[in-house]
């Protein structure tokens, strides 16, 4: 099989009938920036990364897509995908100018259609392929229900609507300028939803290390499950120190675009729960190697999605780390296949593929550009 053309892919999703902002984005809509890679075998395999709908730095990363890295792959065969991720993350000319954001989110597109070639290829989902368990309970957490623009009713309101779904798990989004605010819409939380449930925080690295050790210590009062970027989030060193002073668990690794990064915040003890993204980290290849690097640890992974569910509920259901996913259901009306959360766990998909296939109709109406 050979590939014969790459075609760029541009959407943008709107995300919810209401404004959504953590402690340091606020968005509309969220932005699907891919490559559809055709094959002389008449199989097409979708890839792409997720954004916060930003034209010019969508324009960049698919450009990056279409004028970098295509011509790169034309006449190769896409079931090489770890000899191909090798070829494009190694070409100097493109290294020279990125090895974090727009180039590996570029590559991640690329790396995540090739894989998805490859299991379509082999008529199996990628689960399949890549020696996951049927029979996997892959739990879902939601992060769809606390943002930090929304009021404290609107929190318990959603809170108790999706333990009413079968949620077992839920996240806060923190950060206000004085903590104190944060502590009182994290104990009206919990005290709304039954003990069971995992409540965790997330930051969005808004805070200093003085200001997470503070806040940080508190949280063992509401039972928080983890404190998810709580600072800075290339301070291995910050991390590690905060990880000594506070009980709650650290989550870390939306923010990482190798590795290596990963590597130095689990040598240094600096992460708990292992979030590697594969739409951000150059795909499903260097994802494998992560979350290979967390179980050599003895570390849980728990994929960031964002947004991007369809490709990490293939990975969860596939990597024995994984027990848990978050959940954020803004592009569902794009796949055949969407995934599916009953009971508080994910359904397991059967079609072949990566889960990435994205209607055409939907391509027709959300494409821009
Ligand atoms: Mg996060």
């Amino acid at each position: 099989m050979k590939i014969t053309n790459v075609e760029t892919l541009l959407l943008h999703v709107p995300v919810t009938n209401m404004r959504v902002a953590d402690a340091r984005h606020q968005l509309t809509n969220w932005g699907v920036v891919g490559a559809i890679i055709h094959t002389d075998a008449g199989l097409q395999g979708y890839g792409y990364t997720g954004t916060h709908a930003h034209l010019g730095t969508d324009r960049l990363i698919r450009d990056c897509i279409r004028h970098a890295f295509a011509p790169l792959l034309t006449g190769e065969d896409p079931r090489d995908v770890r000899r191909l991720w090798e070829k494009l993350y190694h070409e100097p000319s493109i290294r020279w100018v990125g090895r974090a954001g727009i180039t590996q989110m570029a590559l991640s597109a690329i790396d995540i259609a090739l894989w998805d070639l490859k299991a379509k290829a082999a008529e199996m989902p990628l689960w399949k392929l890549l020696g996951g368990d049927e029979n996997k309970r892959l739990e879902a957490y939601n992060t769809d229900g606390g943002w930090i623009n929304w009021t404290v009713q609107q929190l318990i309101e959603s809170a108790e609507a999706e333990v009413k779904e079968g949620f077992r798990g839920l996240k806060l989004k923190v950060g206000h300028p004085e903590f104190f605010t944060d502590l009182e819409r994290i104990e009206a939380v919990r005290k709304a939803i039954p003990p069971g449930v995992k409540l965790s925080v997330d930051a969005n690295g808004r805070w200093d290390l003085p200001t997470a050790v503070r806040f940080g210590r508190r949280l063992r009062d509401f039972d928080v499950f983890w404190f998810e970027e709580p600072i800075w989030f290339d301070d291995v060193r910050g991390h590690a120190a905060l990880a000594r002073a506070i009980e709650t668990p650290i989550a870390i690794g939306e923010q990482l675009y190798s590795i290596d990064a990963f590597a130095q915040f689990l040598e240094a003890g600096a992460v708990h729960y292992v979030q590697p993204d594969a739409t951000r980290l150059g795909g499903i290849t260097p994802w494998l190697q992560v979350a290979d690097l967390a179980a050599a640890h003895r570390l849980p992974v728990v994929p960031h999605a964002g947004a991007m569910i369809q490709v990490h509920l293939q990975l969860g259901l596939a990597h024995p780390a994984c027990g848990l996913l978050e959940y954020i259901p803004w592009l569902r009306v794009c796949f055949d296949e969407p995934a599916v959360v009953k009971g508080g766990f994910f359904e397991v998909p059967q079609q072949p593929g990566a889960g990435t296939t994205i209607k055409p109709e939907r391509i027709a109406r959300f494409g821009i550009d």
